[in-house]
């Protein structure tokens, strides 16, 4: 069975208290991987600590914090390709290189028998190194022939770290300072809870070296445009996280405002799934003057099904996932707010439950558009058969999941809420923003083995 799920978190350390900040970060970008992670650092030559689950779990904390290295990078994972397994964990390295990655590089089968793409990278990068090209050169001739979404951060045996984004720059990536440390991190609230300063945007395109002594170099190779994935706005990424300049937070309020403006619902109270929809909720709230109840409720032992490992698991999570305010919905016409919908069940089972506790009326509005197609981008969607709008109206879905009514968003009004024309939507348009075109049949066979 097809999984579903987010992609991953990296963070690099450069200065006198790396492999704490390395770490620390690592707990911050949790939300981005929870699968297994890692730090590789110089001590001698390059050495990697990884394990399976949350950070706290895969990493000894005591033990990580006695590493007195000063240059360290670190991921947690989700596996977009390959499986869940301690080998294929990241960083991923061999004695002269460790990588962090985060994306997919969607054409890595074309060069072999690899079973995830980072090993791909890190077999190229090895290679050209070994034939004499200089670091950087050897990320630019990856960066010409690799297609596909990948921020990076890559550690060598000099004590040398790079950042670098993809020229699409589908996933975020950041630099920043905490202390006298330099610091990438897939996201810029991490550095700021930290204490840090933000630097910059990682451009798309760019190569940034930091040398053992601090000295910066930045190179960059040609970029057509962005296409930032837009789900990074939506849902991925932390309300608290700035994305090329853009809040979060304030885009998933504008997804609300533009949601209620455009697809109206008459209704008494507006409700959204937690946690991710909250802002959406609230922009809609304030947009129609239809006042927000907290009406679901996450349970504790609850995770975002959207991550769960297995398709069996994800559905007894969904048992007790949500509790219902009774008194908030009986008799009530509700908006149901949500970010996204892939398979529906979530929404399904939300609706049942809302229907027992009394609600009289359930109209769900959704915060982006319809998700028709999967993602080789670093976002592991279902294959299109799974995908409850591949090839349905919303009449149709909305009967299947029991509502009132059904909205999305549409693609033109997504950009125009994000603030951002240049945004990957391929898992909405089946327009995918990379080299060459790939037909969906291979690719669905390529990332469902
Ligand atoms: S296809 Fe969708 S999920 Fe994938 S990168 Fe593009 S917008 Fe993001």
């Amino acid at each position: 069975m097809m999984k579903i799920k987010e992609h991953c978190g990296i963070f690099a350390t450069i200065g006198d208290r790396s492999v704490k900040y390395t770490y620390e970060g690592l707990k911050l970008l949790q939300h981005r991987g929870q699968e297994s992670a890692g730090i590789s650092y110089t001590e001698g030559g390059i050495k990697t600590v990884k394990g399976l689950g949350l950070v706290e779990e895969a990493l000894n904390e005591s033990e990580v914090l006695q590493i007195r290295s000063k240059f360290s990078i670190g991921h947690v994972r989700y596996s977009t390709t390959g499986k869940t397994t301690l080998q294929e964990a990241q960083p991923l390295n061999n004695d002269k290189l460790s990588i962090a990655f985060n994306g997919t590089i969607t054409n890595y089968f074309e060069f072999g028998n690899y079973k995830t793409d980072t090993e791909f990278i890190l077999d190229f990068l090895s290679k050209e190194i070994k034939e004499g090209k200089d670091i950087v050169d050897a990320v630019k001739h990856f960066m010409d022939i690799a297609d596909g979404a990948y921020s990076m951060v890559i550690l060598d045996d000099k004590n040398r770290v790079l950042a670098v984004r993809d020229p699409k720059g589908f996933r975020p990536l950041v630099m920043g300072k905490i202390d006298e440390n330099m610091v990438f991190s897939s996201e810029d609230s991490a550095i700021k809870q930290l204490g840090g300063k933000i630097i910059k945007d990682i451009l798309p395109g760019e190569i940034v070296l930091v040398n053992p002594d601090g000295k910066l170099l930045s190179e960059k190779v040609p970029s057509t445009s962005f296409h930032t994935c837009a789900f990074e706005y939506i849902y991925f990424s932390r309300a608290d996280s700035k994305i090329d300049g853009i809040s979060v937070y304030m885009a998933r309020i504008r997804l609300g405002e533009i949601l209620a403006r455009n697809h109206p619902a008459k209704a008494d109270i507006v409700v959204p799934i937690p946690e991710s929809s909250r802002p959406i909720a609230i922009g809609y709230s304030r947009e129609s003057n239809i006042p927000l109840e907290e009406a679901l409720i996450r349970t504790i032992v609850s995770k975002r099904s959207f991550i769960m490992p297995t398709n069996d698991k994800r559905k007894s999570v969904l048992e007790e996932k949500f509790g219902i305010v009774e008194d908030a919905v009986r008799d009530k016409r509700i908006v149901i707010i949500d970010d996204s919908i892939v398979r529906g069940n979530t929404m399904k089972r939300i609706i049942t439950l809302l229907r027992n506790s009394g609600a009289k009326e359930i109209h769900v509005r959704v915060g982006s558009p319809m998700i028709r197609y999967p993602c080789y981008m670093g976002i592991d969607f279902p294959n299109r058969k799974e995908l409850i709008a591949s090839d349905k109206k919303e009449e149709e879905i909305s009967k299947i999941l029991g509502a009132d009514s059904i909205e999305y968003l549409t693609v033109k009004e997504m950009k125009e809420a994000i603030g951002k024309e240049s945004l990957c939507s391929a898992c909405f348009t089946g327009i995918y923003p990379l080299k060459r075109n790939y037909s969906l049949q291979i690719m669905e066979n390529v990332f469902n083995r």
